[in-house]
């Protein structure tokens, strides 16, 4: 896809999948066939190191991902274990956000830069031992504390993402680009969500960029799985897929057009 090909009013769709590990692969391996059955494009699959703590080393999980690798997936670093074990802060929203919203699954929430440069190093040694490339991190829940912006700066990470918003590295330069995403955990959420996810892929029609975020758990819902594939295919009528690494080669190239304003105030609240 070189830049000459590309129309500078060209736009993207990027579709991550979250969580992914032997312990969510089964689930993974669901929604992975069921894009493909739309269509075979690129996506970004995020990486959780040891998800939930556990050491299991899969041989034929990795050698999957060195294949998906192959055929032009990415493959970036979402955190270490996944799970947010920092202390607790007395204030309200913060262990409101950290508890019942992200039920301690935001690792990097609250973490000082010295703990969070530590699970970013373990991160990087997993790639490093697999000879895999990694350009990006993307934090568990899309929350990074003050401590995890200012740890990246020590890294080569060339770009993270928020709930709304992607960001280059270190620049910190952003594009508002709310992902758009199924909340698969209550019934609540599997009815709502889909509504919410049309109605934002709608209002973003002119955006440079649009993102789709899928969850293992999503899978389980025959529901949510068939609502993705009309999105897609609703989606890919206008939009150009492509990883999230190729995205940032076309923004640093002059497209899709960025706010080019500072990253706001890092806090826990973040995005
Ligand atoms: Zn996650």
């Amino acid at each position: 896809m070189p830049p000459a090909d590309r129309n500078a009013d060209e736009k993207f769709l990027c579709v991550s999948l979250h969580d992914v590990a032997p312990a969510t692969w089964q689930d993974c391996q669901r929604l992975l066939d069921a894009i493909r059955a739309v269509a075979d494009i690129p996506l970004t699959l995020l990486v959780v190191p040891r998800y939930h703590g556990r050491e299991t080393e899969s041989i034929p999980y990795e050698r999957m991902l060195g294949n998906l690798l192959a055929r032009g997936h990415e493959l970036a670093l979402h955190g270490y274990t996944h799970l947010d074990c920092a202390p607790m802060s007395p204030s309200p929203g913060s262990h409101f956000l950290r508890t019942v919203y992200t039920q301690r699954e935001g690792e990097f929430a609250a973490l000082d830069a010295a703990r969070a440069s530590r699970l970013l190093e373990l991160g990087l040694a997993w790639f490093a031992r697999h000879d895999w490339p990694v350009q990006g991190f993307v934090a568990p829940a899309w929350l990074l504390s003050k401590g995890t912006w200012d740890a990246l700066r020590g890294y080569p990470f060339k770009y993270t993402t928020t709930m709304r918003y992607f960001y280059t590295l270190p620049q910190r330069q952003s594009l508002f680009a709310p992902s758009l995403v199924y909340a698969s955990r209550n019934a609540v959420g599997r009815t709502l969500s889909p509504r919410v996810a049309t109605a934002l892929a709608s209002m973003m029609q002119s955006a440079p960029l649009v993102r789709l975020g899928l969850h293992p758990r999503d899978a389980r819902y025959p529901r949510l799985v068939r609502h993705c594939q009309q999105l897609l295919e609703r989606l890919l009528v206008s939009r150009h897929p492509l990883t999230k690494e190729s995205l940032l080669q076309q923004w640093q190239g002059g497209s899709p057009a960025s706010d080019r304003h500072p990253a706001p105030p890092a806090g826990i609240l973040g995005d």
